[in-house]
């Protein structure tokens, strides 16, 4: 909400400004046609600055129009959170448990509902092994511009396959490129989920195992929570990139524990969400 108020105040003062400049350039306005075209003139730039707030606001890492969303948990204690994005995949899956059953590390893997039903058995692995699964949409759109029944679907029909998966607590969401606007917000604020975003994303900027790890170790704080999307073949860099990222970690105090066990440490509420029903299938994971 507050970031509603600020796209209200961003306009209101964007419709000062620009009255404020017309006055000055073109003095007064006199006559009808003129006062029409200059109400004309700031309805633009009020426009075109509230979207571009919203497309900003649609993109950020911290920020919703309503409703929670945590991109770093407000904390001093030296915990982070790992975070594997889009898979279940056969391939890897057990080549990461094993390399985090080795490291005594548990992580959040936020699934993709499609490759989920695809490969069931995967999921039961991944929670078995004392990990958390989060939801990052059914088939892994971009969910802004999505008909409120889509948005719905894209959710619950995942958290339905995250609850037989063995999941228990809350079900944390993440939007896929963390693009959200209206309604995904209002749907997540609705059923009491928290967007969880992040605020190192090392494999943005960096292609080497070398590089992904000092990205990595130069913007970590406390609280942080790092992306990573190590399930794929193209991704040899983040797999050699992972033991190495973890001893790093620990090397520097850090702590490394699920999204629930980080968020727990600033004190936001977790509350589980209701279990769903339904079915679905399209996959697109990136
Ligand atoms: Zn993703």
């Amino acid at each position: 909400m507050v970031e509603l108020l600020l796209v209200l105040l961003l306009a209101v003062t964007a419709a000062a400004v620009a009255l404020a400049i017309l006055r000055r350039v073109a003095g007064p306005a006199r006559g009808r046609g003129a006062r029409v075209l200059r109400v004309g003139l700031v309805g633009a730039v009020c426009l075109a600055s509230v979207s571009y707030a919203c497309f900003l606001i649609s993109r950020a890492r911290g920020m919703m129009v309503m409703g929670d969303i945590v991109a770093r948990a407000q904390t001093t204690d030296s915990v982070v959170a790992l975070t594997f994005d889009d898979g279940p995949t056969p391939e890897y899956t057990d080549s990461i448990l094993d390399l985090l059953r080795r490291e005594r590390v548990r992580a959040t893997f936020f699934v993709v509902g499609g490759s989920l039903a695809q490969h069931p058995e995967l999921g039961r692995r991944i929670v078995e092994a004392g990990h958390v699964l989060g939801n990052h949409t059914w088939s892994h759109p971009r969910m802004v511009g999505l008909p409120l029944a889509e948005v719905r679907r894209q959710v619950d029909d995942t958290d339905r396959l995250i609850r037989l998966a063995g999941q228990r607590g809350p079900i944390y969401f993440r939007a896929p490129y963390s693009h959200k606007f209206v309604l995904l917000p209002w749907h997540l604020h609705r059923t009491g989920r928290t967007n969880v975003s992040w605020d190192v994303e090392p494999e943005t900027y960096e292609t080497s195992a070398d590089a992904i790890v000092r990205h990595t170790m130069e913007r970590v704080r406390p609280g942080s929570i790092i992306l990573l999307h190590p399930w794929f073949h193209s991704r040899d860099a983040t797999r050699q990139a992972l033991p190495r990222l973890i001893h790093a970690l620990r090397a520097e105090g850090y702590e490394l524990v699920t999204v629930p066990e980080l968020l727990s440490r600033e004190g936001v509420r977790s509350e589980p969400v209701s279990e769903n029903t339904g079915s679905h299938a399209d996959v697109r994971p990136a």
